[in-house]
């Protein structure tokens, strides 16, 4: 989807994973793809090709953990070092490894699943200094990766690409009929 929000490297992997959870343009009725997605594994090697998937299954309290994983992430967006994150670093065993190709420092978990695999790759985004460039849309939840220079973009897109709602035109247009309301009250 090639809409200007996509993160560098495997960062990109994450911001897929958070954006399974949407308010598409069209209904503005809260979509979750993750049920279906953990149901058919080819669905998810195409969407989430970096990411270990689970067994497939519709087992809800696979579904319900991932989607516990999915609010944590999102609750961690925008903070260079998330704290919010330690807990379930601390519950997962892990080694780490210098110099491989995801950073400096690498921390693998064993066994490797879509929790450890999407952590390993919010760790790298945080030596990296990427992480907290991931955002998410304060009006439609959209996560984008904020790639501009002084890292300020607020909405997630202005000029309303695939998937993105445009919320920043839309609160322009909002504040611009405000204004107007102002000059030319009743
Ligand atoms: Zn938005």
């Amino acid at each position: 989807m090639a809409d200007g929000s996509e993160a560098p490297a495997q960062l990109e992997q994450v911001r897929v994973f958070l954006n399974t959870w949407s308010v598409p343009n069209d209904t503005r009725v809260p979509c979750d793809a993750l049920p279906e997605l953990v149901r058919e594994p080819a669905a998810w090697r195409r969407t989430l090709p970096g990411v270990v998937g689970p067994p497939p299954t519709d087992d809800t309290a696979v579904i319900g953990a991932l989607s516990s994983l999915r609010d944590d992430l999102r609750a961690a967006l925008g903070q260079p070092r998330p704290p919010g994150l330690d807990a379930r670093l601390q519950r997962l065993r892990w080694r780490a490894r210098l110099g491989g190709p995801g950073g400096p420092v690498a921390l693998v978990g064993e066994p490797e699943t879509t929790e450890t695999s999407l952590l390993a790759m919010v760790l790298a985004a945080v030596t990296a200094g990427t992480w907290h460039r991931l955002r998410a849309c304060p009006d439609c939840g959209w996560v984008f990766y904020d790639s501009s220079r002084n890292a300020r973009r607020t909405w997630c897109s202005m000029d309303a690409g695939p998937g993105a709602r445009g919320c920043g035109s839309i609160a322009k247009t909002r504040a611009y009929r405000s204004r107007q309301r102002a000059r030319h009250p009743g």
